[in-house]
């Protein structure tokens, strides 16, 4: 049967026991608390914002001529005539909030980490959604390349933890402004007597904002491209230094990492360090995630000079990921106790039970609709209750429970007054 309201194209319904794990909303909740974990453990704390922002903030910082802000924002225009825009990332939105609320008035590095949507009109496919979930952290306040070093680390960590292994690191300089200058005038010169065989996009590139042309994915440009100069050779001698120390504390803590000359990513604010993360587990969309620091964008959205650095990595491909290398996951929890009841006089005590065995924090459920013993049997399996507690007319007269362990199938009749205090003694399930 046609539905009538489909959900609209590339977004997703996420609800527990998806077939595809980037739907289901156990192992997102998962990811996220993993996220939690490490971030807390590296000091970074949650900082939220709002879902849509002033549509310039993104226009402003992630430039006019990238693909997402000419192509994948959903710009809306509100009754009083602002331009709000559904966020694309959150490093502009982040920073927005650290000015707004001068998080840098407490001095020294703020360290934060965000669980986001993220809205791009892009062209949808596996891995590539309209609305996708990030895991990032931005660390604001200082220009030290052990800083660096320490958010890849945190980024890989998280991707160990949740059990993906083998992962590349792409590493990168992409400079300064400055530096960039010079290099973007040997870029122009290199690609001009190709130019004919552009792309009109990558034509378009050239003129508006040519350290774009980098990010095509056209076979024929990336052809031309791959004997470009590389941005390392125009770099200053202190931005050389920022990435070999960078290089150095990498290979100090045994991180593996691919040089790569033309790594720029999607955003024209990125200064210096650029990565990104990427799994050969993926198919065609590889990168699980990726970041740069951006030196100048806090003073761009209008706070004090505050060098910082960040990453965003895509929750969905790291579900893709996982469930590609079939890696377990715990369980969602089950509860404890689940109440069965037969008959009319029961039925008001198994309730009142279910609610005193809750009240003394025993996850505890019941099934619905007096179906049949065989039923409510089926449904506490299914719910993977560790014990069965069968209430039937006659244990009620006697001020009984029968108490079965579902793991091991042992049975036992308790009186009704010591359930609670039986569940309670006996900690969470081992299963
Ligand atoms: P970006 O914000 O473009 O640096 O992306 C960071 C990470 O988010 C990527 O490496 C992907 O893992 C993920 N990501 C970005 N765009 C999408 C999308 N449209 N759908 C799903 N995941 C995405």
């Amino acid at each position: 049967m046609p539905l009538k309201y489909p959900r609209a194209k590339g977004t997703h319904d996420l609800f527990p026991g998806a077939a595809s794990w980037e739907e289901d909303s156990h192992r997102c909740h998962y990811l996220e608390d993993i996220f939690r974990g490490v971030s807390n453990l590296y000091g970074y704390s949650e900082i939220r914002t709002p879902v849509f922002e002033p549509t310039e903030l993104f226009t402003r910082s992630i430039g006019e001529a990238t693909d997402i802000v000419s192509k994948e924002m959903y710009t809306l225009v509100t009754k009083g005539g602002d331009s709000l825009t559904l966020r694309p990332e959150s490093t502009a939105p982040v920073l927005r909030a650290y000015v707004q609320n001068s998080l840098y008035a407490s001095g020294g590095v703020s360290k934060l980490f965000y669980c986001a949507s993220h809205f791009r009109y892009e062209r949808a496919q596996k891995g590539r959604y309209r609305q996708h979930e990030q895991l990032g952290v931005e660390a604001l306040g200082a220009d030290d390349p052990a800083l660096d070093a320490e958010v890849i680390a945190l980024a890989l960590a998280f991707f160990r933890r949740i059990g993906i292994h083998n992962l590349t690191l792409k590493l990168n300089s992409v400079g300064s402004l400055e530096s960039r200058a010079a290099y973007l005038v040997a870029l122009k010169e290199f690609v001009l007597p190709h130019l004919p065989e552009f792309s009109g996009e990558g034509q378009a590139r050239f003129e508006t904002n040519p350290l774009r042309l980098l990010d095509t994915k056209n076979a024929r440009e990336l052809e031309i491209l791959s004997s470009a100069p590389h941005l390392s050779a125009y770099l200053t001698d202190e931005e050389r230094l920022h990435h070999e120390t960078l290089i150095g504390y990498l290979t100090d803590a045994g991180v593996d990492f691919e040089p790569d000359p033309f790594l720029v990513r999607g955003f024209d604010y990125y200064t210096k360090t650029a990565f990104e993360i990427q799994s050969p587990d993926l198919g065609a969309q590889n990168a699980l995630g990726g970041g740069g620091r951006y030196n100048k964008l806090v003073e761009q959205i209008g706070g004090p000079p505050t060098p910082g650095i960040g990453f965003g990595l895509g929750v969905e491909r790291a579900l893709i990921a996982l469930q590609a290398l079939a890696v377990e996951m715990p369980p969602p929890p089950c509860p404890t106790a689940f109440i069965i009841i037969q008959g009319q006089s029961a039925r008001p005590v198994g309730i009142k039970l279910l609610s005193d065995l809750r009240a003394a924090g025993i996850a505890a459920e019941t099934d619905y609709g007096s179906r049949s013993m065989k039923a409510q049997m089926r449904a506490a399996d299914k719910a993977h209750a560790r014990y069965a507690l069968i209430l039937g007319d006659d244990e009620v007269a006697q001020n009984v429970i029968q108490l079965k362990n579902l793991y091991d199938s042992w049975q036992h009749t308790i009186p009704l007054a010591e359930a609670v205090e039986w569940l309670s003694s006996d900690g969470p399930p081992a299963r």
